[in-house]
Parts: C-alpha cells; structure tokens; sequence
C-alpha cells in the first residue's frame, strides 16, 4: 500500500455524545497550576540527597570530559560582575537551588539541568494531558525508530533520521493522516541509548493529542484496541516510507509501537528525564558492568537489548575513575546534540493549553527559580572557592533544603577545615 492511501483504512466508530476537546475549552486548566511535578513519595529525603550528589558528581565528569563546553562552568563559575553565590531555599519541596552562577541549560551534556529541566517539562505535559482528557480527548504514545549498526556516526545518523522525521510530518500524506485520526498536534522527545552491540540508537517519543472521531469511553477495549492498531499500522507506513526516502531502514516490529492506555502515557511521562530505578554501571551494579565489557569483546555472545542512556556513560567513568572508551562516547553523543530540540511541541498545540505562557529556552528553564522560592543567604567568593574545592555543592543544597542557614554555615566551615590541608585556593573558582 503507496502512503498516500494508508489512511483509508481509518474505522468508524460511533461519534462521541461528547463535546470535542476544541469545542469545550480549556477552563480546566487552572486547576493544573503547579509548574513542578513534587518529588516521588518513594524517594525519601536521604535517597533524594544522594541522587543530587550523584548529579553533581556526573556534571564534573562531564566537565573533565568536556572542558570547552558550557557544562564545564555550568553551577560552578560566578556570573561576571556578581560578589557573592546566592542559596535559595524552596520551603513547598524542602529543597534549594544556587543563584548568581553561570548555569549551561543543556539538557544532553549535564545531568544537574538535565534533571530541572525535565522536572519543570514534565509537569507541562501532564498539565495538557490532564486538561485535554478532561475535554474528551485521547492521548496516545508512540516509539519511532529506525534500523541502525554500531558502525554508524551518531553525528550523521541522527541529522538522517531527524531528517526522516521532519519528513513525516510534511506533505498531503501527512495532512490526511492528522485528519483520518483527529490528530490536533504533538509533543516530540528526543532521546538516544547506546549499546555495545548496535551502537548509537536515536530515537523519539510522540505524544499524540488527538480529538479522537469515537466515543472512546463508550466503545469497549477491543475497539479501542482495534481503532489504535489501525493508527499504528498507518503510522507505520508513513514512517517506513519517510525512512526510506533518506536512507533508512526499519522492521514492522520496532518501526513503530503505538500505546494508548492512560498508564503508559503517564508512566512515560512520570519517569521521562529521571533516573532509572537501576543504575548499570554504578557501583553497586559490578555484575551489569562485567555484562557490558563482555557484551563489548564478544558481539556474538552480548545481549543485544542491553542499552544504556548517555548519563551512564557518566556513571561508567564515575565509578571506575577512569575515562576508558566510554569518555569518546559520551563527547561523540554531546557534539552530535548540541543544539537541538531535547522536547518539541507541534505548532499551536502548546498554545492550545498554555495561552498566556511563552515557551521557555531550556536555559531559561534551568535558571528559573520556583516562584516561592526564598532567598535563605549569600556566600562570600572565598565561602564559593572553598565548596567548590571540596566538591561540596550538592552538601550545601542538602542543608538548604532545611530552611535553617546556620546548617548551611555549618557546612561551610566544615568544608574550610576539610580543604585546609591543601594550601592556598586560586583566585577563580
Ligand atoms: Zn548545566
């Protein structure tokens, strides 16, 4: 079947009694106010401190690795002009943030933006699928991605596979896909894992916001079940078709996954940009990583599903203190990312559900205070250099988050005392 007559087999189902997502607007909104999502209730406060530390442990291995790059200063380098480092003390969350320091926004090279960036991205996704399920409409989720070697260059891959996707969404084909479905627009994340067997694997999520042609709570789950097939099937031949026009490969079975359940679509989205539950590579995983090495010198005998995201290219170097081949990667991986769209809204989708609210760089997400935000003290550039020296930043935060600054002061000076030893601190942090 040619593209242009893949959306011919849309089904028909009943019409929603409904009113439309579009008709029925967006007063619901308001009730989704929080512009962050609160912090898992399965962490606790030890668990959440820890995987701050970890943040800023990989941050400085993503600058040692990268030293031109901007996660190098990233929370580390003063602002020009500013005397001191402000400690913000957020009293909804018991946490705190630094202000006053040069702060990279990037969401591929370090961990720390990486981690507030997709906390305050996530809370808007769930905020407009909250507010479109509210007006009748579907979400779905679906997995693109294409065939792919460890011999390829992440570089040249991902700019044909981007290209493969802006393909998708161009052209008479695609407008009569969006209108078979009820397709209003889509959210686009970007991300990648790498494997010892396969290499570089690019690929993205779609978060399909559709005003769905069907009674969808009053049909049963097998025509619901059929009706999302029949969208994956279409959306399949579109994307094979657009794959190929540039080169590139897929099969049935990993082209493209369509899911529509409400579970999956916020389990995606709950856990987008967190940290996994397992950590390969980390210390406390020695018998993950003795799988990897082996994974690498036998290609026949390695699991061909292991994968790791870029962070635990990180954690590799982290744990064993060695840059090994896996510092080349994670560098190959930021120059192949930089610049680029980690999230992306399809025109006026964003609008749709945020009217009122432009959409935010990356780095303006990163440097954004929480509105209640409060500023608990101020430390001196020698207070600065001192924490700094003794890779104390995420121990500073730690006591911020008691609202208390003595705790933070206590901090300091013990970071004093523990870096005395080793003579004079630089001028520059
Ligand atoms: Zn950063």
């Amino acid at each position: 079947m040619s593209v242009s007559s893949a959306v011919s087999c849309c089904p028909v189902l009943p019409s929603s009694s409904k009113p439309s997502p579009s008709s029925q607007g967006l007063g619901t909104i308001a009730k989704f106010a929080s512009t962050r999502t609160a912090p898992r209730k399965s962490l606790g406060p030890d668990q959440r401190a820890a995987n701050r530390a970890t943040r800023f442990a990989l941050q400085s291995v993503a600058r040692r690795l990268l030293p031109d790059e901007a996660v190098s200063r990233c929370l580390r380098v003063p602002i020009p002009t500013r005397q001191h480092v402000d400690v913000y003390h957020q009293p909804q969350y018991q946490s705190a943030s630094f202000g006053g320091l040069q702060v990279c926004g990037s969401p591929w090279a370090c961990p720390v933006c990486a981690q507030r960036i997709a906390e305050r991205r996530r809370a808007e996704l769930a905020r407009a699928i909250e507010a479109h399920r509210a007006a009748g409409g579907v979400v779905l989720i679906a997995a693109l991605t294409v065939s792919h070697t460890r011999h390829d260059v992440l570089r040249v891959l991902l700019a044909t596979f981007l290209a493969a996707v802006k393909e998708l969404q161009s052209g008479r084909p695609w407008t009569r896909l969006r209108e078979a479905y009820g397709l209003l627009g889509m959210v686009r994340a970007l991300e990648t894992t790498w494997g010892p067997v396969h290499g570089w694997h690019p690929h993205i999520h779609l978060l399909l916001f559709l005003d769905a042609p069907l009674a969808w709570e009053e049909v049963t789950d097998a025509d619901r079940r059929g009706w999302v097939a029949t969208f994956e099937e279409d959306l399949f031949e579109h994307w094979e078709y657009a794959a190929a026009c540039h080169g590139l490969a897929m099969n049935r079975a990993r082209g493209v996954k369509v899911q529509q359940t409400d579970g999956a679509v916020m389990d995606y989205v709950a856990k987008w940009g967190r940290e996994p539950a397992a950590r390969p590579w980390g210390p406390e995983d020695e018998v993950a990583k003795a799988h990897v090495k082996q994974a690498r010198s036998s290609d026949d005998a390695a699991d061909a599903g292991e994968r790791y995201n870029p962070f635990d290219l990180l954690r590799e170097v982290l744990a064993t203190g060695e840059v090994t081949e896996v510092g080349p990667l994670f560098c190959e991986y930021v120059w192949a990312f930089k610049g680029r769209s980690q999230l992306r809204w399809t025109p006026h989708l964003r609008e749709r559900f945020f009217p009122k609210e432009r959409e935010q760089s990356d780095e303006e997400v990163a440097r954004r205070h929480d509105a209640d935000a409060v500023l608990l003290g101020s430390l001196s550039l020698d207070d600065w250099r001192a924490v700094l020296r003794a890779d104390a930043r995420a121990a500073v935060l730690t006591a911020a988050g008691t609202g208390v600054w003595a705790a933070v002061a206590a901090v300091v000076a013990g970071v004093y005392a523990a870096v005395a030893h080793l003579g004079p601190m630089a001028a520059a942090p």
